[in-house]
């Protein structure tokens, strides 16, 4: 490890930094590695037996890989949920593919830049890595759109569409930005637009503030949202497999709870570890107090994405769990060829 992937592993793992058994993917003898090395610096990991790389170059793809292989359990059991819905995800399907997603490629069309060959290759460049290395085929079309506000929107089923505000790319660096677009790719593999785009739907009608149409779209609205959140989970788990590089990972988390500074100078500039220190603090503040849990719960119910620092504990539990790795040394579910039979999810 150099430097500086010295001091994040400190940072992260100051005490009994976490280790796993991984099988090796050449001759399957199991190597334990220590699992900041091997998530900051996985090129150096080699077989002990064999002398094969045990993980994945930087930017290998992962083949055939599903999105059940990274989908977060309380994403997953939230899905099952809405989609047990008699008739309601088909009717949502038929609806977003012939009216929502054609009127979104108009507003991307008629109000934001689209990128290509000829237009911002570079971002086109940066989707690319995400998404390849991510395994996925399905090339989305991508747009820049102007907003104060950083942020990355992901539509459409039949045809995806992502819109990258400006504010996000003054503020971010391209591995950051890499770690963003794998995550918009992430919640299009593992099919989230859909109850995106409906609990987008409900927001705007209870915006109408009509309390009849509020009574009843209120308990849905809130059943998506809680779900939405549980996505957003899952996406930056493909942020992190897309990206390779959990310091970007990290780092986006920050600069989105920081707000958009423009003219960014040292003065200004945030720093990763006081922060996971606050998500630390606040983990054990939830973890030892009812009333905190409580508190927290009516603070998120209300909001489509959850919290950053929540993010980032959800994201290193994931990490020091070693499933990040297993994946990274080829080990994880995937997408049956065509005519295979599709197994029946856990
Ligand atoms: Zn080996
Ligand atoms: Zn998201």
């Amino acid at each position: 490890m150099d430097e500086s992937q010295q001091r994040l592993a400190e940072l992260l793992w100051p005490r009994n930094p976490p280790s796993r058994l991984i099988p090796c993917r050449h001759c399957r003898k199991k190597n334990r590695v220590s699992i900041p090395t091997a998530v900051l610096d996985s090129q150096s990991c080699r077989c002990g037996a064999c002398g094969e790389a045990l993980f994945l170059g930087r930017d290998e793809p992962l083949d055939g890989l599903a999105s059940a292989a990274y989908e977060h359990a309380l994403d997953r059991n939230s899905l099952k949920t809405l989609r047990s819905l008699p008739g309601f995800p088909a009717l949502l399907r038929w609806i977003l593919a012939n009216v929502n997603e054609r009127m979104f490629h108009l507003y991307a069309m008629s109000s934001t830049v689209a990128c290509g060959d000829q237009q911002f290759p570079e971002l086109v460049a940066l989707l690319d890595l995400a998404r390849t290395r991510l395994g996925i085929t399905v090339r989305p079309a991508i747009f820049l759109g102007e907003s104060p506000f950083m942020n990355a929107m992901t539509m459409g089923v039949k045809d995806p569409v992502i819109v990258v505000k400006a504010a996000l790319l003054d503020q971010m660096d391209d591995q950051e930005v890499v770690a963003i677009l794998a995550h918009e790719m992430g919640h299009l593999h593992a099919d989230h637009i859909l109850y995106q785009t409906m609990a987008r739907l409900l927001f705007v009608i209870g915006s109408l503030r009509s309390a009849v149409v509020s009574a009843f779209s209120m308990p849905l609205q809130l059943a998506l949202y809680k779900w939405a959140r549980c996505a957003e989970l899952t996406a930056d788990r493909a942020s992190l497999l897309g990206s390779r590089d959990l310091r970007a990972c990290l780092q986006v988390h920050l600069k989105l709870a920081g707000g958009f500074r423009p003219g960014t100078n040292s003065r200004t500039r945030l720093k990763l570890g006081p922060f996971i220190e606050q998500a630390r603090k606040l983990e054990n503040a939830e973890n030892s107090s009812r009333l905190d849990n409580l508190f927290m719960m009516l603070l998120t119910m209300n909001r489509s994405h959850p919290f950053a620092t929540w993010r980032i504990m959800h994201l290193l539990q994931w990490v020091e769990n070693g499933s990040f790795l297993d994946i990274l040394a080829g080990n994880y579910a995937r997408t049956p060829a065509p005519g295979e039979p599709v197994p029946s999810p856990s």
